[in-house]
């Protein structure tokens, strides 16, 4: 009872993957899973560059798949990886790509593309262009060695270089050669193919304080979430800088939202996956942050987006210490200022109680939605979200009957239950008001109220606290109007309120 078994999905819609409705990308059968040789649209031949599931590799394949505006690594010629390498030299070239960016923050004194400093006067397009075509050139040189690259698994390594920091980033200066695998003097056991591709990550990637590579599966989605960051480069001739967005969780997500409510579907969030990959890598620091976004995060930030965005921005919004009005909510969404309800969603821990508002007694969204988020996020399944939903109508009802002082009491007993037994309190009161109003029919069976103290109780996710908040949330949207009037006219008449309302012994007034 209420375990974590297979939820069905609520709300209409069958599932359709990415292919149903992304057209361009409407050949791939499985979106999970790359195949090599699908299609058969091009040749029988490998094909040049693949992808590697690294995300520095794959990320410098999008960037390659942006520039020649195409989708599958299959589909690209020899005048598209041209292209892209005399694209790449042409910014490289420049002091605000070459010693801001690229050695300021990605490949520190890289020689391949001249970002160290003793290189300035020998910069030029043709020279960085030269250099990054005898490394593609390497790729298809078939040569024996006696490693194969640990990224790819099946091309041999590298050795015209040390492969070390200013050639692929984050790996050791080479000062010390034990950071490396077996000790590796050489550096890391990197092919052409993977190093060739992270030279073009800078094209893919977001500029904030650190540089963000946005890794997913399917690739079309890295495609689309990456495909920004080329569309500033080739606009401004300067990285991407996220829109100004200072964390790039809050980024990721305002990106969700926006291709979702474009294309009106969610469903292509259903199997995917999405890693952030926040690094920066010079001579004085090399950092690395992986912000893994569980799917069903992904999946529920998505939807709520669809059904309901302005519930969604007011959930959002109490994710934050002191709260933005609504002009404001852009503001801060791309501030630096740490957003709750998004660091909990990163953790897989529950946002339940940001979905209303108890300050003013107010639901933040839709039942619906919540429905999704319990469903989809929490586990519970959705026989026992219906039989809350049941008893919540119920409760509101008798709690419809009641005077105002005794409404207001019995909203506030709930709200402060902190413990099983003031929660247990609630139910016992409640059925004593309806005794008292001659109600017949009690508020539950026996059965019913075991099941909803008992039953979730040791539950992590559905504790007997989930079922009270979402009790809660009924409230709050079905009484709202009420509850803020009593209020109000307390407040005027400044009636004082005793504040331990739970005198222990189930004393009643
Ligand atoms: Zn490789």
């Amino acid at each position: 009872m209420g375990g974590r078994k297979e939820v069905e999905r609520i709300g209409e819609g069958k599932v359709k993957r990415l292919d149903g409705f992304l057209e361009p990308y409407s050949l791939i059968k499985d979106p999970r899973i790359h195949r090599h040789t699908s299609g058969k649209i091009s040749t029988a031949k490998e094909p040049l560059l693949e992808w590697t599931g690294h995300p520095f590799v794959d990320a410098g394949l999008v960037a390659i798949l942006l520039i020649a505006n195409k989708n599958k690594p299959e589909e690209l010629t020899m005048e598209d990886i041209e292209k892209a390498i005399d694209f790449v030299a042409e910014l490289y070239a420049t002091k605000e790509w070459s010693s801001k960016y690229l050695h300021a923050m990605i490949f520190p004194n890289s020689g391949i593309l001249m970002a160290n400093p003793s290189m300035a006067k020998k910069r030029t397009p043709k020279a960085i262009a030269e250099n990054l075509r005898n490394l593609f050139d390497e790729i298809r040189k078939i040569g024996k060695g006696s490693s194969t690259c640990l990224i790819c698994g099946k091309r041999p390594v590298y050795t015209k270089k040390e492969v070390y920091l200013s050639v692929f980033p984050l790996l050791g200066t080479g000062g010390v050669p034990n950071y490396f695998h077996s000790a590796n003097p050489r550096g890391a056991d990197i092919c052409a193919h993977c190093i060739f591709l992270t030279q073009f990550v800078p094209l893919a990637s977001y500029k904030l304080s650190r540089v963000l590579v946005i890794h997913a599966y399917p690739y079309e989605l890295m495609l689309e979430l990456s495909k920004e960051a080329l569309e500033d480069v080739k606009r401004r001739k300067l990285a991407s800088e996220a829109r100004g967005f200072k964390r790039p969780e809050n980024f990721l997500f305002h990106l969700i939202g926006e291709i979702t409510r474009r294309i009106e579907r969610d469903e292509h969030w259903e199997d995917a996956s999405v890693t952030l990959y926040y690094f920066v890598c010079n001579n004085q620091r090399q950092e690395l942050d992986v912000i893994h976004i569980p799917t069903p995060a992904l999946r529920f930030v998505a939807y709520a987006n669809l059904v309901d965005y302005i519930g969604w921005k007011r959930i959002v919004a109490m994710g934050w210490r002191s709260q933005p009005k609504e002009e404001q909510f852009e503001e801060f969404e791309r501030s630096g200022r740490p957003n709750e309800v998004y660091a909990k969603l990163l953790n897989n821990e529950s946002i339940l109680p940001y979905f209303y508002d108890s300050k003013n007694r107010k639901a933040n969204t839709s039942w619906r939605l919540l429905a999704f988020y319990c469903s989809e996020v929490l586990g519970l399944d959705k026989e026992a979200l219906e039989f809350i939903k049941s008893v919540g109508d119920r409760i509101v009802e008798s709690l419809k009957k009641l005077p105002n002082n005794k409404l207001r009491r019995r909203v506030r007993e709930l709200e402060g239950a902190e413990r099983l037994y003031q929660f247990e309190a609630f139910f016992v009161r409640l059925e004593k008001d309806r005794q008292e109003l001659g109600v017949e029919k009690p508020l539950m069976t026996f059965d019913e109220f075991a099941r909803i103290l008992t039953a979730y109780g040791e539950d992590i996710n559905v504790s007997w606290k989930t079922v009270r908040n979402l009790l809660l949330f009924r409230i709050y949207e079905k009484l709202h109007n009420r509850l803020m009037k009593i209020e109000k006219s307390e407040e005027e008449s400044k009636i004082e309120e005793g504040v331990d309302i739970y005198v222990e012994g189930g004393g009643e007034e």
